[in-house]
């Protein structure tokens, strides 16, 4: 259960100008309590159940009801851990749809600045619970987390770092390059169809840090999973075929996330494109869809979970990690595990970057990977006056 007492909404302004509307919030706080219930483990906690209460934290120069973001206090640890705060950019989907209506509304031009601010109204008669449990489908989640105790610095001390990862709050992830080799060589067999699988491995707490890190082991192809051209969907026989193998493989090994393949260089054929435009198609270099993003809440909605996209371009396949942090899915960067048997220089990773990244209008035409898109005006969260 998640229980707030507060009312949210957006309040959008243009800089030095009159408000311009607001947003009245139907957030879904099931990414946030997860976030700090994993967070509380990783500083040592015992693994308590997603339930708490959101609060709201007030903006320290305005004061309420203006905010600079809320905190979620879990229930049932004893002791409690320590409240884990999030930021406004919590909502920044909210403010791009907010944006978008606001440019429909002609309050806003394409390309307009403005800025948003977080507000909450108390509302003590009633009570916003969600069920917690709503949006976890995959299996294990009910039972108690699969964590093995093993000290961390030999992995880190092992393995490079590829990419980057936005904030201090993510947790380190470890990925064999030979995880990464097997999956290209599924995806270049492939052609113009898209494959796909799941991440198979560990979640690895070290006491003395404390903290826990992801160590992917090994990737299972979904060879049930549906890869037309466009779009890669999971079938119920995907699921028994990994559980199957997670049993057969007798290595206490849970679902860490998923991976697909964007066989960009086929998406664009029918192009004209010159290669220099096909080299800065946002297409090519990767992205996280609005399907993929809507798929990896649904399906993959512990904080843990991983996506890894690999895309294959006109250049050959690169890689790029997605996953939470602080309830959002962004692109992260993880520490490559060389594989000693591969003399080939390590994979081409792009790096950080924020959630969504959006095609150039000439690259929109890919069937259904068509990313999300962004409001056309530029948002941002207001910085206090
Ligand atoms: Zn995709």
């Amino acid at each position: 259960m998640i229980v707030c007492h507060h009312r949210f909404l957006l309040l959008f302004q243009q800089p030095e100008g009159p408000v311009l509307g607001q947003l009245p919030l139907a957030p879904n706080w099931e990414p946030a309590v997860e976030w700090a219930a994993f967070a509380a483990l990783r500083a040592g906690g015992r693994e308590t159940p997603p339930h708490g209460r959101v609060v709201p934290v007030a903006d320290p120069r305005l004061g309420l009801p203006y905010l600079s973001g809320f905190r979620v206090e879990l229930d049932g640890a004893d002791p409690a851990p320590p409240p884990c705060e999030f930021p406004v950019t919590y909502f920044a989907r909210d403010a791009r749809r907010g944006s978008a209506a606001l440019v429909a509304a002609k309050k806003l031009r394409d390309g307009d600045t403005f800025s948003y601010r977080l507000l909450a109204v108390e509302q003590p008669e009633e009570s916003s619970a969600q069920s917690a449990a709503l949006a976890f489908e995959v299996g294990e989640e009910t039972r108690p987390l699969a964590v093995t105790n093993a000290p961390l610095p030999p992995l880190f001390a092992a393995t490079m770092p590829m990419g980057e990862t936005d904030g201090s709050s993510a947790y380190p992830v470890f990925l064999p390059q030979a995880v990464l080799t097997e999956a290209q060589a599924l995806v270049e067999a492939a052609g113009a169809r898209e494959v796909g699988g799941l991440l198979l491995g560990h979640l690895q707490r070290d006491p003395a840090l404390p903290d826990i890190g992801a160590v992917v082991t090994a990737q299972i192809p979904a060879r049930h999973a549906v890869g037309e051209a466009e779009k890669l969907t999971f079938t119920p026989e995907t699921w028994a075929a990994v559980e199957a193998a997670i049993r057969l493989r007798r290595s206490r090994e849970i679902i860490l996330g998923w991976w697909h393949s964007h066989p960009a260089r086929f998406w664009c054929q029918d192009k004209a494109c010159s290669p220099a435009t096909r080299r800065a198609c946002s297409l090519q270099r990767g992205f996280f869809s609005s399907d993929d993003l809507s798929l990896h809440e649904n399906v993959f909605a512990k904080a843990f979970h991983l996506a890894l996209v690999v895309t294959y371009a006109d250049e050959g396949c690169h890689h790029a990690l997605y996953g939470w942090n602080q309830g959002v899915v962004q692109r992260r960067g993880f520490r490559l595990l060389p594989d000693p048997t591969d003399a080939r220089p390590p994979p081409t990773v792009a790096g950080s970057a924020p959630l969504p990244t959006s095609p150039p209008a000439e690259a929109a035409a890919a069937p259904t990977h068509t990313p999300i898109r962004e409001s056309p005006a530029t948002c941002q969260p207001a910085d206090p006056p």
